[in-house]
């Protein structure tokens, strides 16, 4: 079984906060979005755990795109901005992946506009 495959295969988003504990270490309500994209997400924090002073606030899909936000702090609790850009920079990489990627599969899909504003990025199987 491939890697990508096994975390798919997870039950449940704790893998990541155990993984990464930098980036979960404050309340950010869940992963809110569907196992397909969990490969992906697991590569975004292998590249963000250097960011030692970020931390994710807020994890989820909307109009079918994947939203990840987050706060950076140093450990007195001041903000620190400055890395602000190469975050982004990295977290936009894995945003435009999870566009062409299944929510729900993992496998390539595209972003669909049904029932009125819904959106979904699926395959053509899901
Ligand atoms: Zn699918």
């Amino acid at each position: 079984m491939e890697e990508y495959e096994k975390i798919i295969m997870l039950q449940d988003h704790h893998y990541f906060e155990k993984k990464y504990p930098t980036l979960f270490k404050h309340e950010y309500g869940g992963i809110a979005f569907d196992k397909g994209w969990y490969p992906i997400f697991n590569d975004l924090c292998d590249e963000l755990q250097n960011f030692t002073e970020m931390h994710f606030t807020c994890i989820k899909e909307k109009f079918g795109t994947m939203r990840i936000y987050y706060d950076v702090y140093n450990n007195e609790g001041k903000y620190v901005g400055n890395s602000k850009k190469d975050i982004d920079d990295i977290i936009e990489k894995y945003v435009n992946r999870a566009r062409s990627t299944c929510e729900k599969c993992g496998k390539n899909g595209a972003t669909n506009k049904y029932r009125g504003n819904w959106c979904q990025t699926l395959c053509s199987l899901c």
